[in-house]
């Protein structure tokens, strides 16, 4: 079984209670979060921005009725619209360098950074109506604060912080704000703002553990659909996929594309003997070995199905691929699975045919040439490999090739 499916399986039955996974499904559990996280944090940057212009229309309507020309004019002015400038300026600045921060590290300290100058803003224009006497802003703040923060879809780890700076930020723009007279009646907001915190947390910590069983299970899918159970391999359909981004490669950089098809030799007679069970074992240990062969990035190893499989070789050539084929065939050997009614050999073997890729290829026509150079391979004795370009002497099998040399 792959090592990836293996991991997801492992991490959903732990049940994460710690929310962590290991090292590195918790790396690709961050990048997950970070996609599905953006456009929640998009959106709660506009709704922000959105509310805090309602706020700065209600500021001026309120300027143009009722402070305009009395005692508090200029102290309001200097207080109340210097920190809804700083705050939109936050907001704004935040939503211009969004696309660049997106897929960076510093998103979540930006992210957090503007939320403290949020915060901060929002309580300062709360104490200065206070102070000034024009009226109670607290409740509609914590509104404003609360509709922002919650759709964001925090995690714990990002909600905790947060929450924390919130409440530094309420008690800090109360110390440089108000005189000590007035801290006693924002007491009761601070409890309420500590327990909506706490909510906060809970949630973020349920959420969190919602999101990463979607991300696991969402993985195991799309792993599922791309591979073979039994052996781990890819299949047919990531396949069709792989080789169609690796021709398009191929052509525009000149490269070859090869296919090798691999079929055990009297699969058949080995499964009647010796039982599915043990079938399905030799299949792994064929996987296994085939898996070794397609070390590089663009490689791919399929099962195709039944006892036949697949090795896609980027930028390989006919001779040097049949020499990889016939040393796998001639580990396959040493494995020394026996199949004592093989007519070809005591153990199980495997006959191969390699084809080579046109520019014009589609994955039938590549098949067809590959399937032609197998039938050749069983036809001429099994245990061998077939390739366009081979002599007599590389498709021997193992054993007439040692034969040959000791001659
Ligand atoms: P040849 O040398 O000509 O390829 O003969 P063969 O017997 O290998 O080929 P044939 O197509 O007649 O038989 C393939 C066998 O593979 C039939 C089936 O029992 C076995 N097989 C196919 N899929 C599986 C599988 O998933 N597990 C097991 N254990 N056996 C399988
Ligand atoms: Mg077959
Ligand atoms: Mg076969």
């Amino acid at each position: 079984m792959d090592n990836a499916s293996y991991l997801y399986r492992h991490e959903l039955q732990s049940r994460y209670r710690w929310l962590r996974f290991a090292p590195d499904v918790e790396r690709e559990f961050m990048r997950f979060l970070r996609e599905t996280q953006s456009f929640n944090f998009v959106a709660c940057v506009w709704i922000g921005l959105a509310l805090w212009l309602g706020v700065v229309g209600w500021d001026v309507l309120r300027y143009v009725q009722h402070i305009e020309g009395t005692a508090i004019e200029a102290r309001y002015l200097q207080t109340v619209i210097p920190a809804r400038l700083v705050n939109l300026l936050a907001l704004g600045g935040l939503l211009a360098a969004l696309p660049r921060l997106r897929n960076s590290d510093w998103l979540g300290a930006a992210g957090l950074a503007t939320i403290a100058v949020y915060c901060i803003c929002t309580f300062a224009s709360a104490y200065f109506y206070k102070l000034l006497g024009v009226g109670d802003g607290m409740a509609a703040s914590i509104l404003i604060l609360m509709t922002v923060l919650f759709p964001c879809g925090m995690t714990l780890r990002q909600a905790l912080p947060t929450g924390l700076m919130l409440l530094a930020a309420y008690w800090f723009t109360a110390w440089k704000i108000l005189p000590p007279l007035h801290w006693m009646a924002f007491r009761e907001t601070a409890s309420l703002l500590t327990v909506c915190m706490c909510m906060m947390a809970f949630g973020s910590y349920l959420r969190e553990r919602g999101a990463r069983e979607q991300f696991l299970l969402r993985r195991l899918l799309d792993w599922e659909a791309a591979h073979d159970p039994l052996t781990g391999l890819a299949n047919r359909r990531s396949f069709q996929r792989h080789f169609e981004v690796c021709l398009a490669q191929a052509r525009r950089d000149g490269k070859t594309l090869m296919l090798a098809i691999l079929d055990l030799d009297h699969f058949k007679l080995y499964n009647d003997h010796y039982g599915h069970k043990a079938g399905d074992r030799a299949l792994q240990q064929v996987a296994l070995l085939l898996g070794h062969y397609a070390a590089r990035p663009m490689d791919l190893a399929i099962r195709l199905g039944g006892e036949e499989f697949g090795l896609l070789s980027y930028a390989d050539e006919v001779p040097a691929l049949t020499r990889r084929m016939q040393h796998l065939l001639a580990q396959l050997q040493a494995l020394q699975i026996i199949h004592e009614y093989s007519p070809t050999a005591p153990c199980l073997t495997a006959s191969i045919g390699i084809a080579q890729a046109e520019p014009s290829a589609t994955t039938d026509s590549l098949f067809l040439q590959a399937d032609a150079q197998l039938y050749r391979a069983k036809n001429t004795g099994r245990n061998r490999v077939c390739g366009p370009e081979d002599t007599e002497a590389q498709s021997r099998n193992p054993a007439e090739r040692t034969a040959v040399a000791a001659a």
